[in-house]
C-alpha cells in the first residue's frame, strides 16, 4: 500500500521513497488519514513503531493548505519530555518538510542551553517542538504566542506526566485556543494518561499498537550470572571476544556510568558515557557519533532508555538492573526495534537473582543465564 492512498501528496511519497519507507507501519495506517481529517487521535505506540512519522507526515499536509501565521505564532506544538527527543522529532520533520513545495519552518526549543538564539529564531515557525520548561519561558518572554495552535501534540505523554510536568503542561494547556487538534501519543495507558485523554481528546480515534512487550520476542536475551568485582573484566571480554559493534551500556547511576566508560578506555575500548550531568553540547554530540558508528560503546543511565531512535542498534548490555520491569523492557527495546534482530545482556550478581526473577515475571518470558565462573578474563 502506498502513504497515496492514504491521502498524503506526491511530493510526500517521493521524500518517504528517499527515505525507504516502502509501506506504512501498522500505526501509520490509522493515525495518518484520521489526522489528515483534523480529528483527535490518542495513540498508544512505544517508539520505534512508527509513531513519530505517523503525525509528522499528516501534520506537514495539513500545513500545506494553511501556512499564514501572524509573527512569533505558531500553527503546530509538539511537547516532548526530553532536549533529545525534540532534537529528534525536529529532523524528522525537517527532512520531510523540506521536500515539500510550501515551505515549513520547524524549531526545537529546550532548556540546558542559551534562550537568545531560540528567542531570535521564534520568527514565522510553523512547528514548534518544545520542552514544557523552556517554553513557558519564552512565553513569559513574549517571544511566542500560543493562541493561534491549530494542532496540539503529546508525545511520550506517560512520561511527561509520570515526571511530574504535570503543571507545565496544564499551564501550556490553558494557553491554547480552546478550538483545536490534539493528538496524544503514549507508551502505555495509565492513569494520568487516562485523565489528560478524558480533559483534552474529542471523540479521538484511539489506535492500539504495540503493546508493551510487542518486539520482545524480536530480541535475543540473555543472562550472566557474575560477582559485583566481576563485572567490567566481563564486559570486556563480551566486547573484544565477540567483537560487538554499537552496543548501549545501561548502569544506574551517572556516577557509575562515568566510571565503566572510563575502564573501558583504559582498556583501549572507544567508549564514552552520557546521562544528565553532561552538559547539552556534549550529550548532543556523544549521541551523533553513536548514531553514525563513529563512536562504538555508549554508557548509559535511563535518560536514554526511552525515546531516542537508534537505527540498527543491536546490543543492549544491562550493566546495572533498572528497578522497575517495565523500565527493562524500554532499556532492551532499544534493540529488535523496526524488524530488526537484536540482543540484550544482563549482569546478575547474586543480590540481583530474585529482582531479575520478578523481571522475567513480569515480561512473561524467561531469559537464557550463563554462569560466568567458567571464563576466562585474564586476557581481557
Ligand atoms: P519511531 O517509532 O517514530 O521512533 O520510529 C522508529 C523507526 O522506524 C525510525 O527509525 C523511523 O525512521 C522508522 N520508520 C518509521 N516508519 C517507517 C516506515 N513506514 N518504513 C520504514 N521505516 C520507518
Amino acid at each position: 500500500m502506498p502513504f497515496t492512498s492514504l491521502g498524503l501528496s506526491p511530493s510526500l511519497q517521493k521524500a518517504l521513497d528517499d527515505a525507504h519507507y516502502k509501506k506504512p507501519y501498522p500505526i501509520q495506517k490509522e493515525a495518518i488519514p484520521a489526522i489528515l481529517n483534523r480529528k483527535d487521535v490518542l495513540g498508544i505506540a512505544k517508539t520505534g513503531s512508527g509513531k513519530t512519522a505517523s503525525y509528522v507526515l499528516p501534520i506537514l499536509m495539513n500545513l500545506q493548505s494553511n501556512t499564514a501565521i501572524k509573527n512569533r505564532h505558531v500553527n503546530v506544538l509538539v511537547l516532548v519530555p526530553t532536549r533529545e527527543l525534540a532534537m529528534q522529532v525536529g529532523e524528522v520533520f525537517q527532512s520531510f518538510g523540506s521536500k515539500l513545495p510550501q515551505r515549513i519552518k520547524t524549531l526545537s526549543v529546550f532548556g540546558g542551553v542559551s534562550i537568545n538564539p531560540q528567542m531570535m529564531a521564534m520568527q514565522n515557525v510553523n512547528v514548534l517542538i518544545a520542552t514544557p520548561g523552556r517554553l513557558l519561558e519564552l512565553v513569559d518572554k513574549n517571544a511566542v504566542h500560543l493562541n493561534s495552535i491549530e494542532t496540539l501534540v503529546l508525545d511520550e505523554a506517560d512520561k511527561m506526566l509520570n515526571l511530574g510536568f504535570k503543571e507545565e503542561v496544564d499551564r501550556i494547556i490553558n494557553l491554547l485556543p480552546k478550538k483545536r487538534q490534539n493528538l496524544l501519543f503514549s507508551a502505555t495507558l495509565n492513569e494520568d494518561v487516562n485523565k489528560v485523554e478524558q480533559v483534552l481528546l474529542h471523540n479521538p480515534s484511539v489506535i492500539k499498537i504495540a503493546v508493551e512487550n510487542d518486539n520482545i520476542d524480536l530480541i535475543n536475551q540473555l543472562g550472566y550470572f557474575v560477582k559485583e568485582g566481576n563485572k567490567g573484566p566481563l564486559l570486556r571480554y563480551l566486547i573484544k571476544h565477540n567483537n560487538l559493534q554499537q552496543v548501549l551500556v545501561f548502569t544506574a547511576s551517572s556516577y557509575k556510568a562515568d566510571n565503566v566508560a572510563n575502564k573501558l578506555r583504559k582498556n583501549g575500548i572507544d567508549a564514552s558515557a552520557i546521562h544528565g550531568k553532561k552538559s547539552q553540547g556534549n550529550r548532543k554530540e556523544t549521541l551523533r557519533k553513536f548514531k553514525s558508528g563513529e563512536l562504538n560503546i555508549l554508557v548509559a543511565t535511563d535518560l536514554l532508555a526511552r525515546g531516542i531512535d537508534i537505527a540498527f542498534l543491536p546490543h543492549v548490555i544491562n550493566y546495572e538492573l533498572p528497578r522497575s520491569p517495565k523500565d527493562y523492557v524500554h532499556r532492551i527495546g532499544r534493540t529488535g526495534r523496526a524488524e530488526n534482530p537484536g540482543e540484550a545482556i544482563s549482569f546478575i550478581t547474586p543480590e540481583d537473582k530474585h529482582h531479575f526473577k520478578i523481571i522475567q515475571k513480569k515480561m512473561g518470558k524467561a531469559v537464557t543465564m550463563i554462569d560466568s565462573e567458567n571464563i576466562d578474563f585474564n586476557s581481557y
